[in-house]
């Protein structure tokens, strides 16, 4: 067995912590990792944040007791580590290969080990390690969604829906997120973007089914107005590799012109990940877009590294907090807690917060009680068509429903007793 063992956020150690902490680190890496092996496993550094294992003899083993091995590893690399006075945690990614299934020399074992935990990391399926015993299977599905995304290009497969977006302190809804959604010819299915958008960030198509959502959006922009409908903004998910782009702004821009549509009624959606790369080059692109009038929205925010100092650093204009910190809110106090910090910096540094995923009454009504600025989520409204959405843009929600003071609701007293 091969293993590539990797620390997904190296940079960001080294970044934030002295060299005696991070060479300590290594060394506490290095020692866990023997921990869980015998002697006869080779070990080597593969670089500074990359280990490579080489276990002999474990042919015999069924794949249950592999898996519970890799299980045993990941689960003592990721407790915290304590050096000096710092509590540290490493997001560790851990990529596997069997000889002689998949390959009879090292290089091939290697490549095979990379190629798994890359694929664990694009889908970013658990921000602990990956690893499946599937790899062969898993890494021709990917071939075969990447193909039929070429033809659904070629063939008009993707199409948009708008999930709207409710502004409580005005009742309505004012702006909707454009979502891609892919019934696909090749697969007989309907496929997730949970699942395709991953794949497509990987092989670079994501560049052009971005445009193809932006050229989309835009004529649908077009369309409601021609109706004499208008949504304040529209939000549009940007892909990280597509913000990269050097031409990016001004393909964005030639395209909302042929619709004579303004940036202003635009929202660009970035997840913080966008900006690991070149933080600087980052920011600088941002400001630019700001200035032009786009709106700029930080997506699924607490997901990924959250540094509090890019909220002082990047120019955006909406704050969207992840699902995760909203489902079953009223029996968490802590996610409650972080909310509520969220919504008095959204005072301070003048932002909007919106909060995604609101399912239930309560989950929305502790928002509203909160200070949340706006919701998105079933409750509200889930994607619809672009038809559908016209009911939405008339609509000022009923206030019987929706618009109770949760100040004197139940559920406002479950908060408090929390
Ligand atoms: P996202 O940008 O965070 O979009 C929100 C996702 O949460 C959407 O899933 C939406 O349908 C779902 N959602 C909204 N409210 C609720 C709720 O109350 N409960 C639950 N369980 N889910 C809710 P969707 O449309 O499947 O999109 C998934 C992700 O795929 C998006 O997450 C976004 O990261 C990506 N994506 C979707 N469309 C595009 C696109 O056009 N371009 C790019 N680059 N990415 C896209
Ligand atoms: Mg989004
Ligand atoms: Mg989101």
């Amino acid at each position: 067995m091969l293993l590539i063992i990797s620390t997904d956020d190296f940079n960001h150690l080294t970044a934030a912590y002295p060299t005696t902490v991070i060479n300590e680190l290594q060394i506490q890496i290095s020692n866990r990792i023997k921990a869980c092996f015998n002697e006869k496993t080779i070990l080597g550094v593969f670089s500074e944040s990359r280990f490579i294992a080489y276990l002999p003899n474990t042919e015999q083993l069924e794949e249950r007791d592999r898996i519970l091995q890799l299980q045993a590893l990941n689960d003592s690399l990721s407790r915290v580590y304590l050096i000096e006075q710092y509590k540290l945690n490493c997001s560790i990614r851990i990529g596997a290969s069997f000889y002689p299934q998949h390959g009879d020399n090292i290089e091939v074992l290697i490549d095979k080990a990379f190629s798994v935990m890359a694929l664990a990391k694009n889908q970013r399926k658990s921000d602990m390690s990956i690893y499946t015993p599937d790899i062969d299977h898993q890494l021709s599905s990917d071939l075969l969604i990447t193909s039929a995304m070429h033809n659904a290009l070629r063939n008009k497969e993707f199409h948009m829906v708008f999930q709207p977006q409710y502004d409580i302190k005005h009742a309505r809804f004012s702006s909707a997120e454009a979502l891609i959604r892919w019934n696909s010819a090749d697969l007989k299915r309907s496929v997730s973007p949970y699942e395709f958008i991953p794949v497509a960030e990987a092989s670079n198509l994501i560049i052009e089914i971005g445009y193809y959502v932006i050229d989309a959006v835009a004529r649908q922009i077009y369309e409601w107005q021609h109706k004499g409908l208008s949504l304040e903004r529209v939000s549009i998910n940007i892909s990280p590799k597509q913000l990269q782009q050097q031409d990016f702004q001004k393909k964005l821009t030639g395209c909302l012109e042929r619709y004579n549509v303004t940036p202003q009624l635009i929202e660009l959606e970035i997840t913080e990940t966008s900006l690991l790369e070149d933080p600087e080059a980052g920011i600088q692109k941002l400001e630019q877009l700001k200035s032009a009038g786009f709106g700029i929205a930080i997506d699924d925010f607490g997901t990924g590294y959250s540094s509090m100092q890019y909220l002082t650093s990047i120019p955006f204009d909406k704050l969207k907090v992840d699902r995760v910190f909203v489902t079953d809110l009223a029996n968490n106090p802590k996610n409650q807690a972080i909310i509520t910090m969220l919504a008095r910096m959204a005072q301070t540094l003048n932002f909007t917060l919106l909060a995604e995923g609101a399912e239930t009454e309560t989950e929305a009504c502790l928002l509203q009680d909160i200070g949340c600025h706006m919701i998105q989520g079933y409750y509200y409204a889930k994607p619809v068509t672009a038809e559908q959405v016209e009911g939405f843009i008339a609509k000022t929600v009923n206030s019987d429903q929706i618009q109770k003071s949760p100040l004197n609701s139940e559920l406002s007293q479950a908060r408090v007793s929390h």
